[in-house]
């Protein structure tokens, strides 16, 4: 299916690898110029060699951190008129509520809340002007269903999507081209989540392969999820034909949440 998004711009934050990198590689893949970002200047190079020669479009590396202001200014410097946004960022340290003082909460707000919001904040008017644009927002199961460990990823990005559920309904701005939409990832195969398992593993006195076999049990699919299969969500909900999809919440869990709905 022609996606109908060949020669537009997108931003992918920390797009050097995971799930970011799943998305770049999905826009790229439909023809779709992308502007990279992440941290380290090395990785991301690499990453943004690959995808030029795999995809032949145009794509720009910035490396920064995307959680600063001056890191958010830099990215947006590069292509001013961006059609497609997807915002991501590192996902906040495990732990017990216990051990989050004020500057964890505001570190954790700063990257899942405030960092997205900025962005779309820098990025809308241009797109509403232009009539269209489609923004996506990485945020994380735990919206859904929290998960314990995850305390910080589950208020900050709770904050994020009650605001997008606002915008995105915004007459303004779903009625001039523009959607707006959360991509909630379970659990994928990527460093963040082997990180994860390498810690509770190294709790529950497991190898890393017997944590692994225990986080794939219960997914009704069997198994943990591929960045390419994110990313090819990620290139639908920036598609033409998703034009009608906006505020939602679309979760990737190979069917792991219980509910009907
Ligand atoms: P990952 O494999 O660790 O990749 C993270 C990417 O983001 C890297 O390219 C990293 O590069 C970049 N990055 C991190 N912090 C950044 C910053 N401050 N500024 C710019 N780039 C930054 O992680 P992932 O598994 O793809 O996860 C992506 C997001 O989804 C995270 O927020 C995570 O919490 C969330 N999530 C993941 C899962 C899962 O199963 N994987 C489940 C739920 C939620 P640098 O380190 O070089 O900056």
């Amino acid at each position: 299916m022609d996606l109908g998004i060949a020669g537009k711009w997108a931003l992918v934050c920390g797009a050097s690898k995971g799930l970011g990198h799943g998305c770049a590689q999905a826009l790229a893949r439909e023809g779709v110029n992308v502007v990279l970002v992440a941290r380290r200047a090395e990785v991301l190079e690499q990453a943004a060699a690959a995808l030029r020669t795999e995809s032949g479009v145009q794509v720009l590396a910035v490396a920064t951190d995307i959680t600063t202001p001056e890191g958010r200014a830099q990215a947006l410097a590069v292509h001013p008129d961006l059609d497609i946004v997807v915002t991501n960022a590192g996902g906040p340290p495990m732990g017990n509520f216990r051990d989050w003082d004020r500057e964890a909460w505001i570190k954790a707000v700063d990257a899942n809340m405030l960092t997205p919001i900025e962005l779309i904040k820098a990025s809308l008017d241009g797109m509403l002007a232009r009539g269209f644009g489609r923004i996506v927002n990485i945020t994380s199961s735990a919206v859904k269903a929290p998960i314990d460990i995850l305390g910080l990823s589950n208020g900050a990005r709770s904050g994020l999507t009650g605001f997008i559920a606002g915008l995105a309904r915004n007459p303004e701005v779903a009625a001039r081209g523009v959607t707006i939409n959360n991509l909630l990832p379970g659990k994928f195969d990527t460093d963040r989540l082997a990180s994860i398992m390498q810690n509770v593993a190294s709790q529950n006195g497991q190898t890393l392969a017997q944590a692994r076999a225990a986080q794939a049990k219960p997914i009704p699919a069997g198994r943990l999820g591929t960045p390419e299969e994110f990313g090819a969500m990620c290139a639908f909900l920036c598609s033409l034909q998703a034009g009608y999809l906006t505020g939602q919440n679309v979760l990737l869990d190979g069917g792991l949440y219980p509910g009907t709905f």
